[in-house]
């Protein structure tokens, strides 16, 4: 099946969801993750309507995004992979999102970059809500501390949250956990789902789904 017919799927799936768990039509919101595909594989995807697009490494953006920017207007592209403090001037340059602010160093670096720059993309900090050793994200138990810091010392916005739960897991819990971290700390987007547990995600509160696969096909 094409791109272009895996998207209108994901899309019905999404409103589907949605009404099924009492949530408003449209609230959900679907950034398509293009990593690792080229050009000529989204240009039909951004044809086709969508707007919104995750990549999880800045290099590799930066060699597909300002071309494909270029064509359209209003693209809105997402950083969803680990930050490197070296790559920081340029994920400010270039992302309206960065979901994946997770420590104090990149917190910083951040900082100085987007007054630098007078650029200001929109910031989630990431949750590793699985402790997950190999996984990037800043630990449960020091998230609201870690925002606290970002927002009072830093004067940085924070207005989501992420997470990646274990794969192997059952991901609701993990969900919840995000969704419980996002209220105590007045945060209203949750990034969470991506594409064998979108559904799950819409049903704990997901605000944006991160869907690959279920797109683009298998990378
Ligand atoms: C690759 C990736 C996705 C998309 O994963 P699929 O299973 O292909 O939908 C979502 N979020 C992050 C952070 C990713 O790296």
């Amino acid at each position: 099946m094409s791109a272009r017919e895996n998207l209108e799927k994901v899309r019905a799936a999404i409103a589907a969801a949605e009404t099924e768990t009492d949530r408003k039509s449209g609230s959900v919101r679907l950034v398509a993750v293009s990593k690792t595909k080229p050009p000529e594989e989204i240009s039909p995807v951004i044809e086709a309507g969508q707007r919104v697009f995750g990549e999880n490494r800045v290099q590799e953006a930066q060699s597909k995004w300002p071309g494909l920017k270029g064509e359209t207007t209003g693209i809105e592209l997402h950083l969803i992979g680990p930050l490197q403090s070296n790559k920081t001037a340029e994920a400010v340059a270039l992302f309206d999102v960065i979901q994946t602010v997770d420590r104090e160093k990149i917190a910083r670096e951040i900082a100085r970059e987007t007054k630098k720059q007078d650029k200001h993309p929109i910031l989630y900090v990431q949750v590793n809500t699985g402790s997950e050793p190999q996984k990037a994200g800043i630990e449960p138990d020091e998230a609201d501390a870690f925002i606290a810091m970002c927002r009072v010392e830093l004067g940085l916005k924070i207005s989501g949250l992420m997470c990646i739960p274990p794969v192997e897991e059952n991901p609701g819990p993990h969900f919840a956990l995000l969704a419980k971290i996002a209220r105590e700390n007045h945060i209203e987007t949750l990034s969470m789902g991506m594409s064998d547990d979108f559904e799950t995600a819409i049903a704990f509160g997901a605000t944006e789904v991160r869907v690959g696969s279920a797109i683009f096909g298998a990378r």
